[in-house]
């Protein structure tokens, strides 16, 4: 199939064609990736295309983003819209399993001709996941979804990477009694854009209300007043649907916020350049890596700083000088 052939697969969202594409630009083979560069520019959309809604989740595993996912995407769908489901889970290449994006947990929306579940690629690093990623939402805005949805486990910096790759970054979160803030990553509160404490309901939903107050505080001192946006925290059950349309509504006043204020179009702007300058580093540092000077040091450089004859910054330098100028293949 040729690249025009891709394209006009896509663009019809012809969802044969479109795995095909999303295959291309998660693998790794260099001929693979210069043939999706060209398919991604041939995709580049219009400067008067409609702008899709671009929202990551996150939350630990059990908070409820399958079924929170599953409940928002069939009240998006129900309002017209056309939706994507995409995971990010660094985990899943070591184990080889996704446990996001799982179709069985989105039942009623994985056989939904209007949306699409595509689980994360289960190799490579957190770098080639979020690449793979930034590059199947190029693919799916082209087949006309309109709300890509982002799922991601909080773990290490999976976060960050997906709060770069969206417009709105949602936390969902759940009620505990005692300290609820305790166990919630500090930098995931920083992140967050929207938050919602789920499984509100049954003999839960008073403590889901204390634990959003409670929420609400310790966000106000990380947003002061006059911040152009302050993330507002809800209680919800996504097992119900209650709350669910007052989540997405959140959502879509956020974007709004930022839209008014200019600062929609320069965060996408920016979130492309930063991306740029990702893909020079992860390039450069396994340049380093696999350099042949690098790898004959490498042993006895991370000896030395294990047994301390040897500072990080002295490591450093050394191998530094060992890298040859990035002769190894690619
Ligand atoms: P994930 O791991 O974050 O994707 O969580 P799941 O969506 O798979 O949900 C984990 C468990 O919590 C499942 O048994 C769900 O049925 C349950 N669950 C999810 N949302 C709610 C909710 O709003 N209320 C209640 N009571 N249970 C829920």
């Amino acid at each position: 199939m040729t690249v025009s052939e891709l394209a006009e697969g896509v663009r019809a969202d012809t969802r044969a064609v479109l795995a095909r594409a999303i295959t291309l630009v998660e693998s790794r083979r260099a001929d693979h990736q210069a043939l999706a560069q060209e398919l991604l520019l041939e995709l580049t959309p219009a400067p008067d295309a409609p702008i899709s809604t671009r929202v990551g989740i996150t939350g630990v595993p059990g908070v409820g983003k399958s079924t929170t996912i599953e409940a928002l995407g069939n009240h998006l769908i129900s309002l017209g819209h056309k939706v994507a489901v995409l995971a990010v889970d660094p985990s899943s290449t070591r184990s080889g399993g996704s446990i996001l994006g799982d179709k069985t947990r989105m039942g009623t929306l994985a056989v939904n001709p209007r949306a699409y579940i595509r689980p994360s690629p289960t190799s490579g690093t957190l770098g080639g996941v979020a690449k793979a990623t930034r590059e199947t939402i190029v693919l799916l805005e082209a087949a006309g979804f309109d709300v890509i949805l982002v799922e991601t486990v909080g773990v290490g910096q999976s976060e960050v990477t997906v709060a770069n790759m969206v417009d709105t970054f949602a936390f969902l979160t759940l009620a505990r009694t005692g300290d609820q803030l305790q166990g919630i990553k500090k930098g995931v509160l920083e992140l967050a854009d929207v938050v919602s404490v789920n499984k509100a309901d049954g003999d839960h939903i008073v403590e889901a209300r204390v634990a959003a107050r409670e929420l609400s505080g310790a966000l106000r001192l990380i947003h002061p007043k006059g911040s152009l946006w302050r993330p507002p925290v809800l209680t919800m059950s996504a097992l119900e649907g209650t709350g669910v349309p007052e989540f997405w509504d959140e959502i879509l006043r956020h974007q709004r916020t930022l839209r008014d204020a200019g600062e929609f179009d320069r965060r996408r702007r920016d979130q492309q350049v930063e991306w740029t300058w990702t893909m020079v580093r992860d390039a450069v540092l396994g340049r380093v890596e696999r350099s042949d000077g690098v790898r004959s040091v490498r042993g006895e450089v991370e000896a030395g700083v294990q047994d301390g004859s040897l500072t990080p910054a002295l490591a450093a330098q050394r191998l530094l000088a060992a890298f040859d100028g990035g002769s190894a293949p690619e």
